[in-house]
C-alpha cells in the first residue's frame, strides 16, 4: 500500500504514514474532512478528504486543506465500504435523485494525500453498482503513476491549473509548476475524461498567466473545456481585492483570441478588497513578487516558495495562518 512509502504526490516524502511518520502534506491515514451532496456540476456525492500538498494563499477550503493543523473538527476515519454504501444510498435518495447526483467527487484539500482510500471506497462501491461514476478533483500535483491510477477509475476529472511560470506558480502555491503541466497536458490528451480545466483569476497575481496557459491548452487541443474562476477574498488573501466582472470577461476573451472555443467562466465576481504596496524582489515576475510579499507577511520563510525543501514545513506559519474574513 502506497501510504507505507509515500510517493503519491511530487513532493516523493517516501515517508511511512502509516507508522505516524509526516511529509509535506503532513497527513497520515486518509481522514473525510466532510461529505455531502453538492448541487455544483457535476452533480454529485462529494467527499472532502483532510489535507493537501500545497499551501495555497488564495485557499477556499483552508480549514480542511491545512489538516492537521487548523484544528478544524474532520469528520475521520471512516471504513471505505461503509463510506460507499452511505454515498449511493444519498445518490439514491429524493433529494440526490432531484438534485441529478450521479457521481462521486473527491476533492478536498488534495484527494491524491488519500489516493489509497479514494480507491478503496470506488472498489467498494463498485461491488454494489459496477455503474458507479466518479469524478476527481485535482491540483494537478501527483506523480505520473498516480495520474494513471486516477484515469483508471474516473469518469471525469476537474483540474485547477493556477499559473504558466513557475514563479508565480511558487508564490501562490508554494510547488513547483512542472508536475502539474505535464499531468495537464495528460489529461487533456485524454479528454473523454476531462470534465473541465478551472482557472483561478487573482487580479494582480495571475491575470498575466492567463495568455500563457491558455495557448499551452489550445496548442494540445482547442476544444478544451477552460472555466474561470472569480477569486474571491481568502486566507492569506482575505484583503486582496476580488476578480472584477471585466476581468472575468478579459479572461474569456483572452481565451478565445488563443483559440480555445469552450472557454467560460464562473463564481462570485466584484468583491471589494485592497491591492498591498510591497513586492518580494526574489521572483521575476511582478505577479509573483506581489503573491511572495503576501506569503511573507504571514510569515512564510522560504523564497521562491519551496513547500518540499523548507526548513519550516512542519512548523508552517502559513498552514496555521487564521484569515480575518471568509467570503
Ligand atoms: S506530500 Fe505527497 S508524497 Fe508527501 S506524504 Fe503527502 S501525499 Fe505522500
Ligand atoms: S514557510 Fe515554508 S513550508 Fe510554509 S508555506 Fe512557506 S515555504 Fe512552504
Amino acid at each position: 500500500m502506497s501510504l507505507t512509502n509515500c510517493h503519491l504526490c511530487e513532493w516523493h516524502c517516501g515517508v511511512d504514514r502509516t507508522k505516524g511518520e509526516l511529509g509535506v502534506c503532513r497527513v497520515g491515514v486518509p481522514q473525510v474532512a466532510s461529505r455531502m451532496l453538492h448541487p455544483a456540476p457535476p452533480e454529485s456525492y462529494t467527499i472532502f478528504m483532510a489535507g493537501c500538498n500545497f499551501r495555497c494563499l488564495h485557499c477556499q477550503n483552508w480549514d480542511i486543506a491545512h489538516f492537521p493543523d487548523t484544528g478544524a473538527r474532520m469528520d475521520g476515519e471512516i471504513e471505505p465500504a461503509e463510506l460507499a454504501r452511505e454515498s449511493l444510498a444519498a445518490m439514491d435518495s429524493a433529494y440526490g435523485r432531484i438534485m441529478g447526483a450521479d457521481r462521486l467527487f473527491f476533492s478536498g484539500g488534495s484527494a491524491t494525500c488519500s489516493l489509497p482510500f479514494v480507491e478503496a471506497v470506488v472498489a467498494e462501491a463498485r461491488k454494489i453498482d459496477p455503474r458507479t461514476k466518479v469524478n476527481y478533483d485535482t491540483n494537478g500535483f501527483m506523480t505520473e503513476e498516480s495520474l494513471e491510477r486516477v484515469l483508471d477509475f474516473t469518469a471525469s476529472i476537474t483540474f485547477d491549473i493556477r499559473a504558466f511560470h513557475d514563479d508565480v506558480h511558487r508564490a501562490m502555491t508554494g510547488a513547483p509548476v512542472g508536475p502539474v503541466l505535464r499531468n495537464a497536458a495528460l489529461v487533456a490528451r485524454n479528454k473523454e475524461k476531462l470534465w473541465e480545466f478551472r482557472i483561478l483569476v487573482v487580479p494582480g497575481i495571475n491575470e498575466a498567466e492567463i495568455e500563457p496557459l491558455c495557448r499551452f491548452l489550445a496548442d494540445t487541443d482547442p476544444t478544451l473545456p477552460v472555466c474561470f474562476l472569480a477569486f474571491r477574498p481568502n486566507f492569506v488573501l482575505a484583503k486582496h481585492i476580488g476578480a472584477s466582472l471585466s476581468v472575468m470577461e478579459q479572461a474569456v476573451a483572452t481565451a478565445h483570441r488563443c483559440g480555445l472555443d469552450n472557454a467560460y467562466w464562473s463564481g462570485r465576481p466584484g468583491l471589494s478588497g485592497t491591492v498591498i504596496d510591497k513586492r518580494r524582489g526574489d521572483y521575476e515576475r511582478d505577479g509573483a513578487r506581489l503573491a511572495g510579499a503576501y506569503a511573507e507577511g504571514s510569515g512564510c520563510v522560504t523564497h521562491p516558495r519551496d513547500c518540499g525543501a523548507c526548513p519550516q514545513t512542519h512548523g508552517c506559519p502559513i498552514k496555521g495562518h487564521i484569515p480575518v474574513r471568509r467570503t
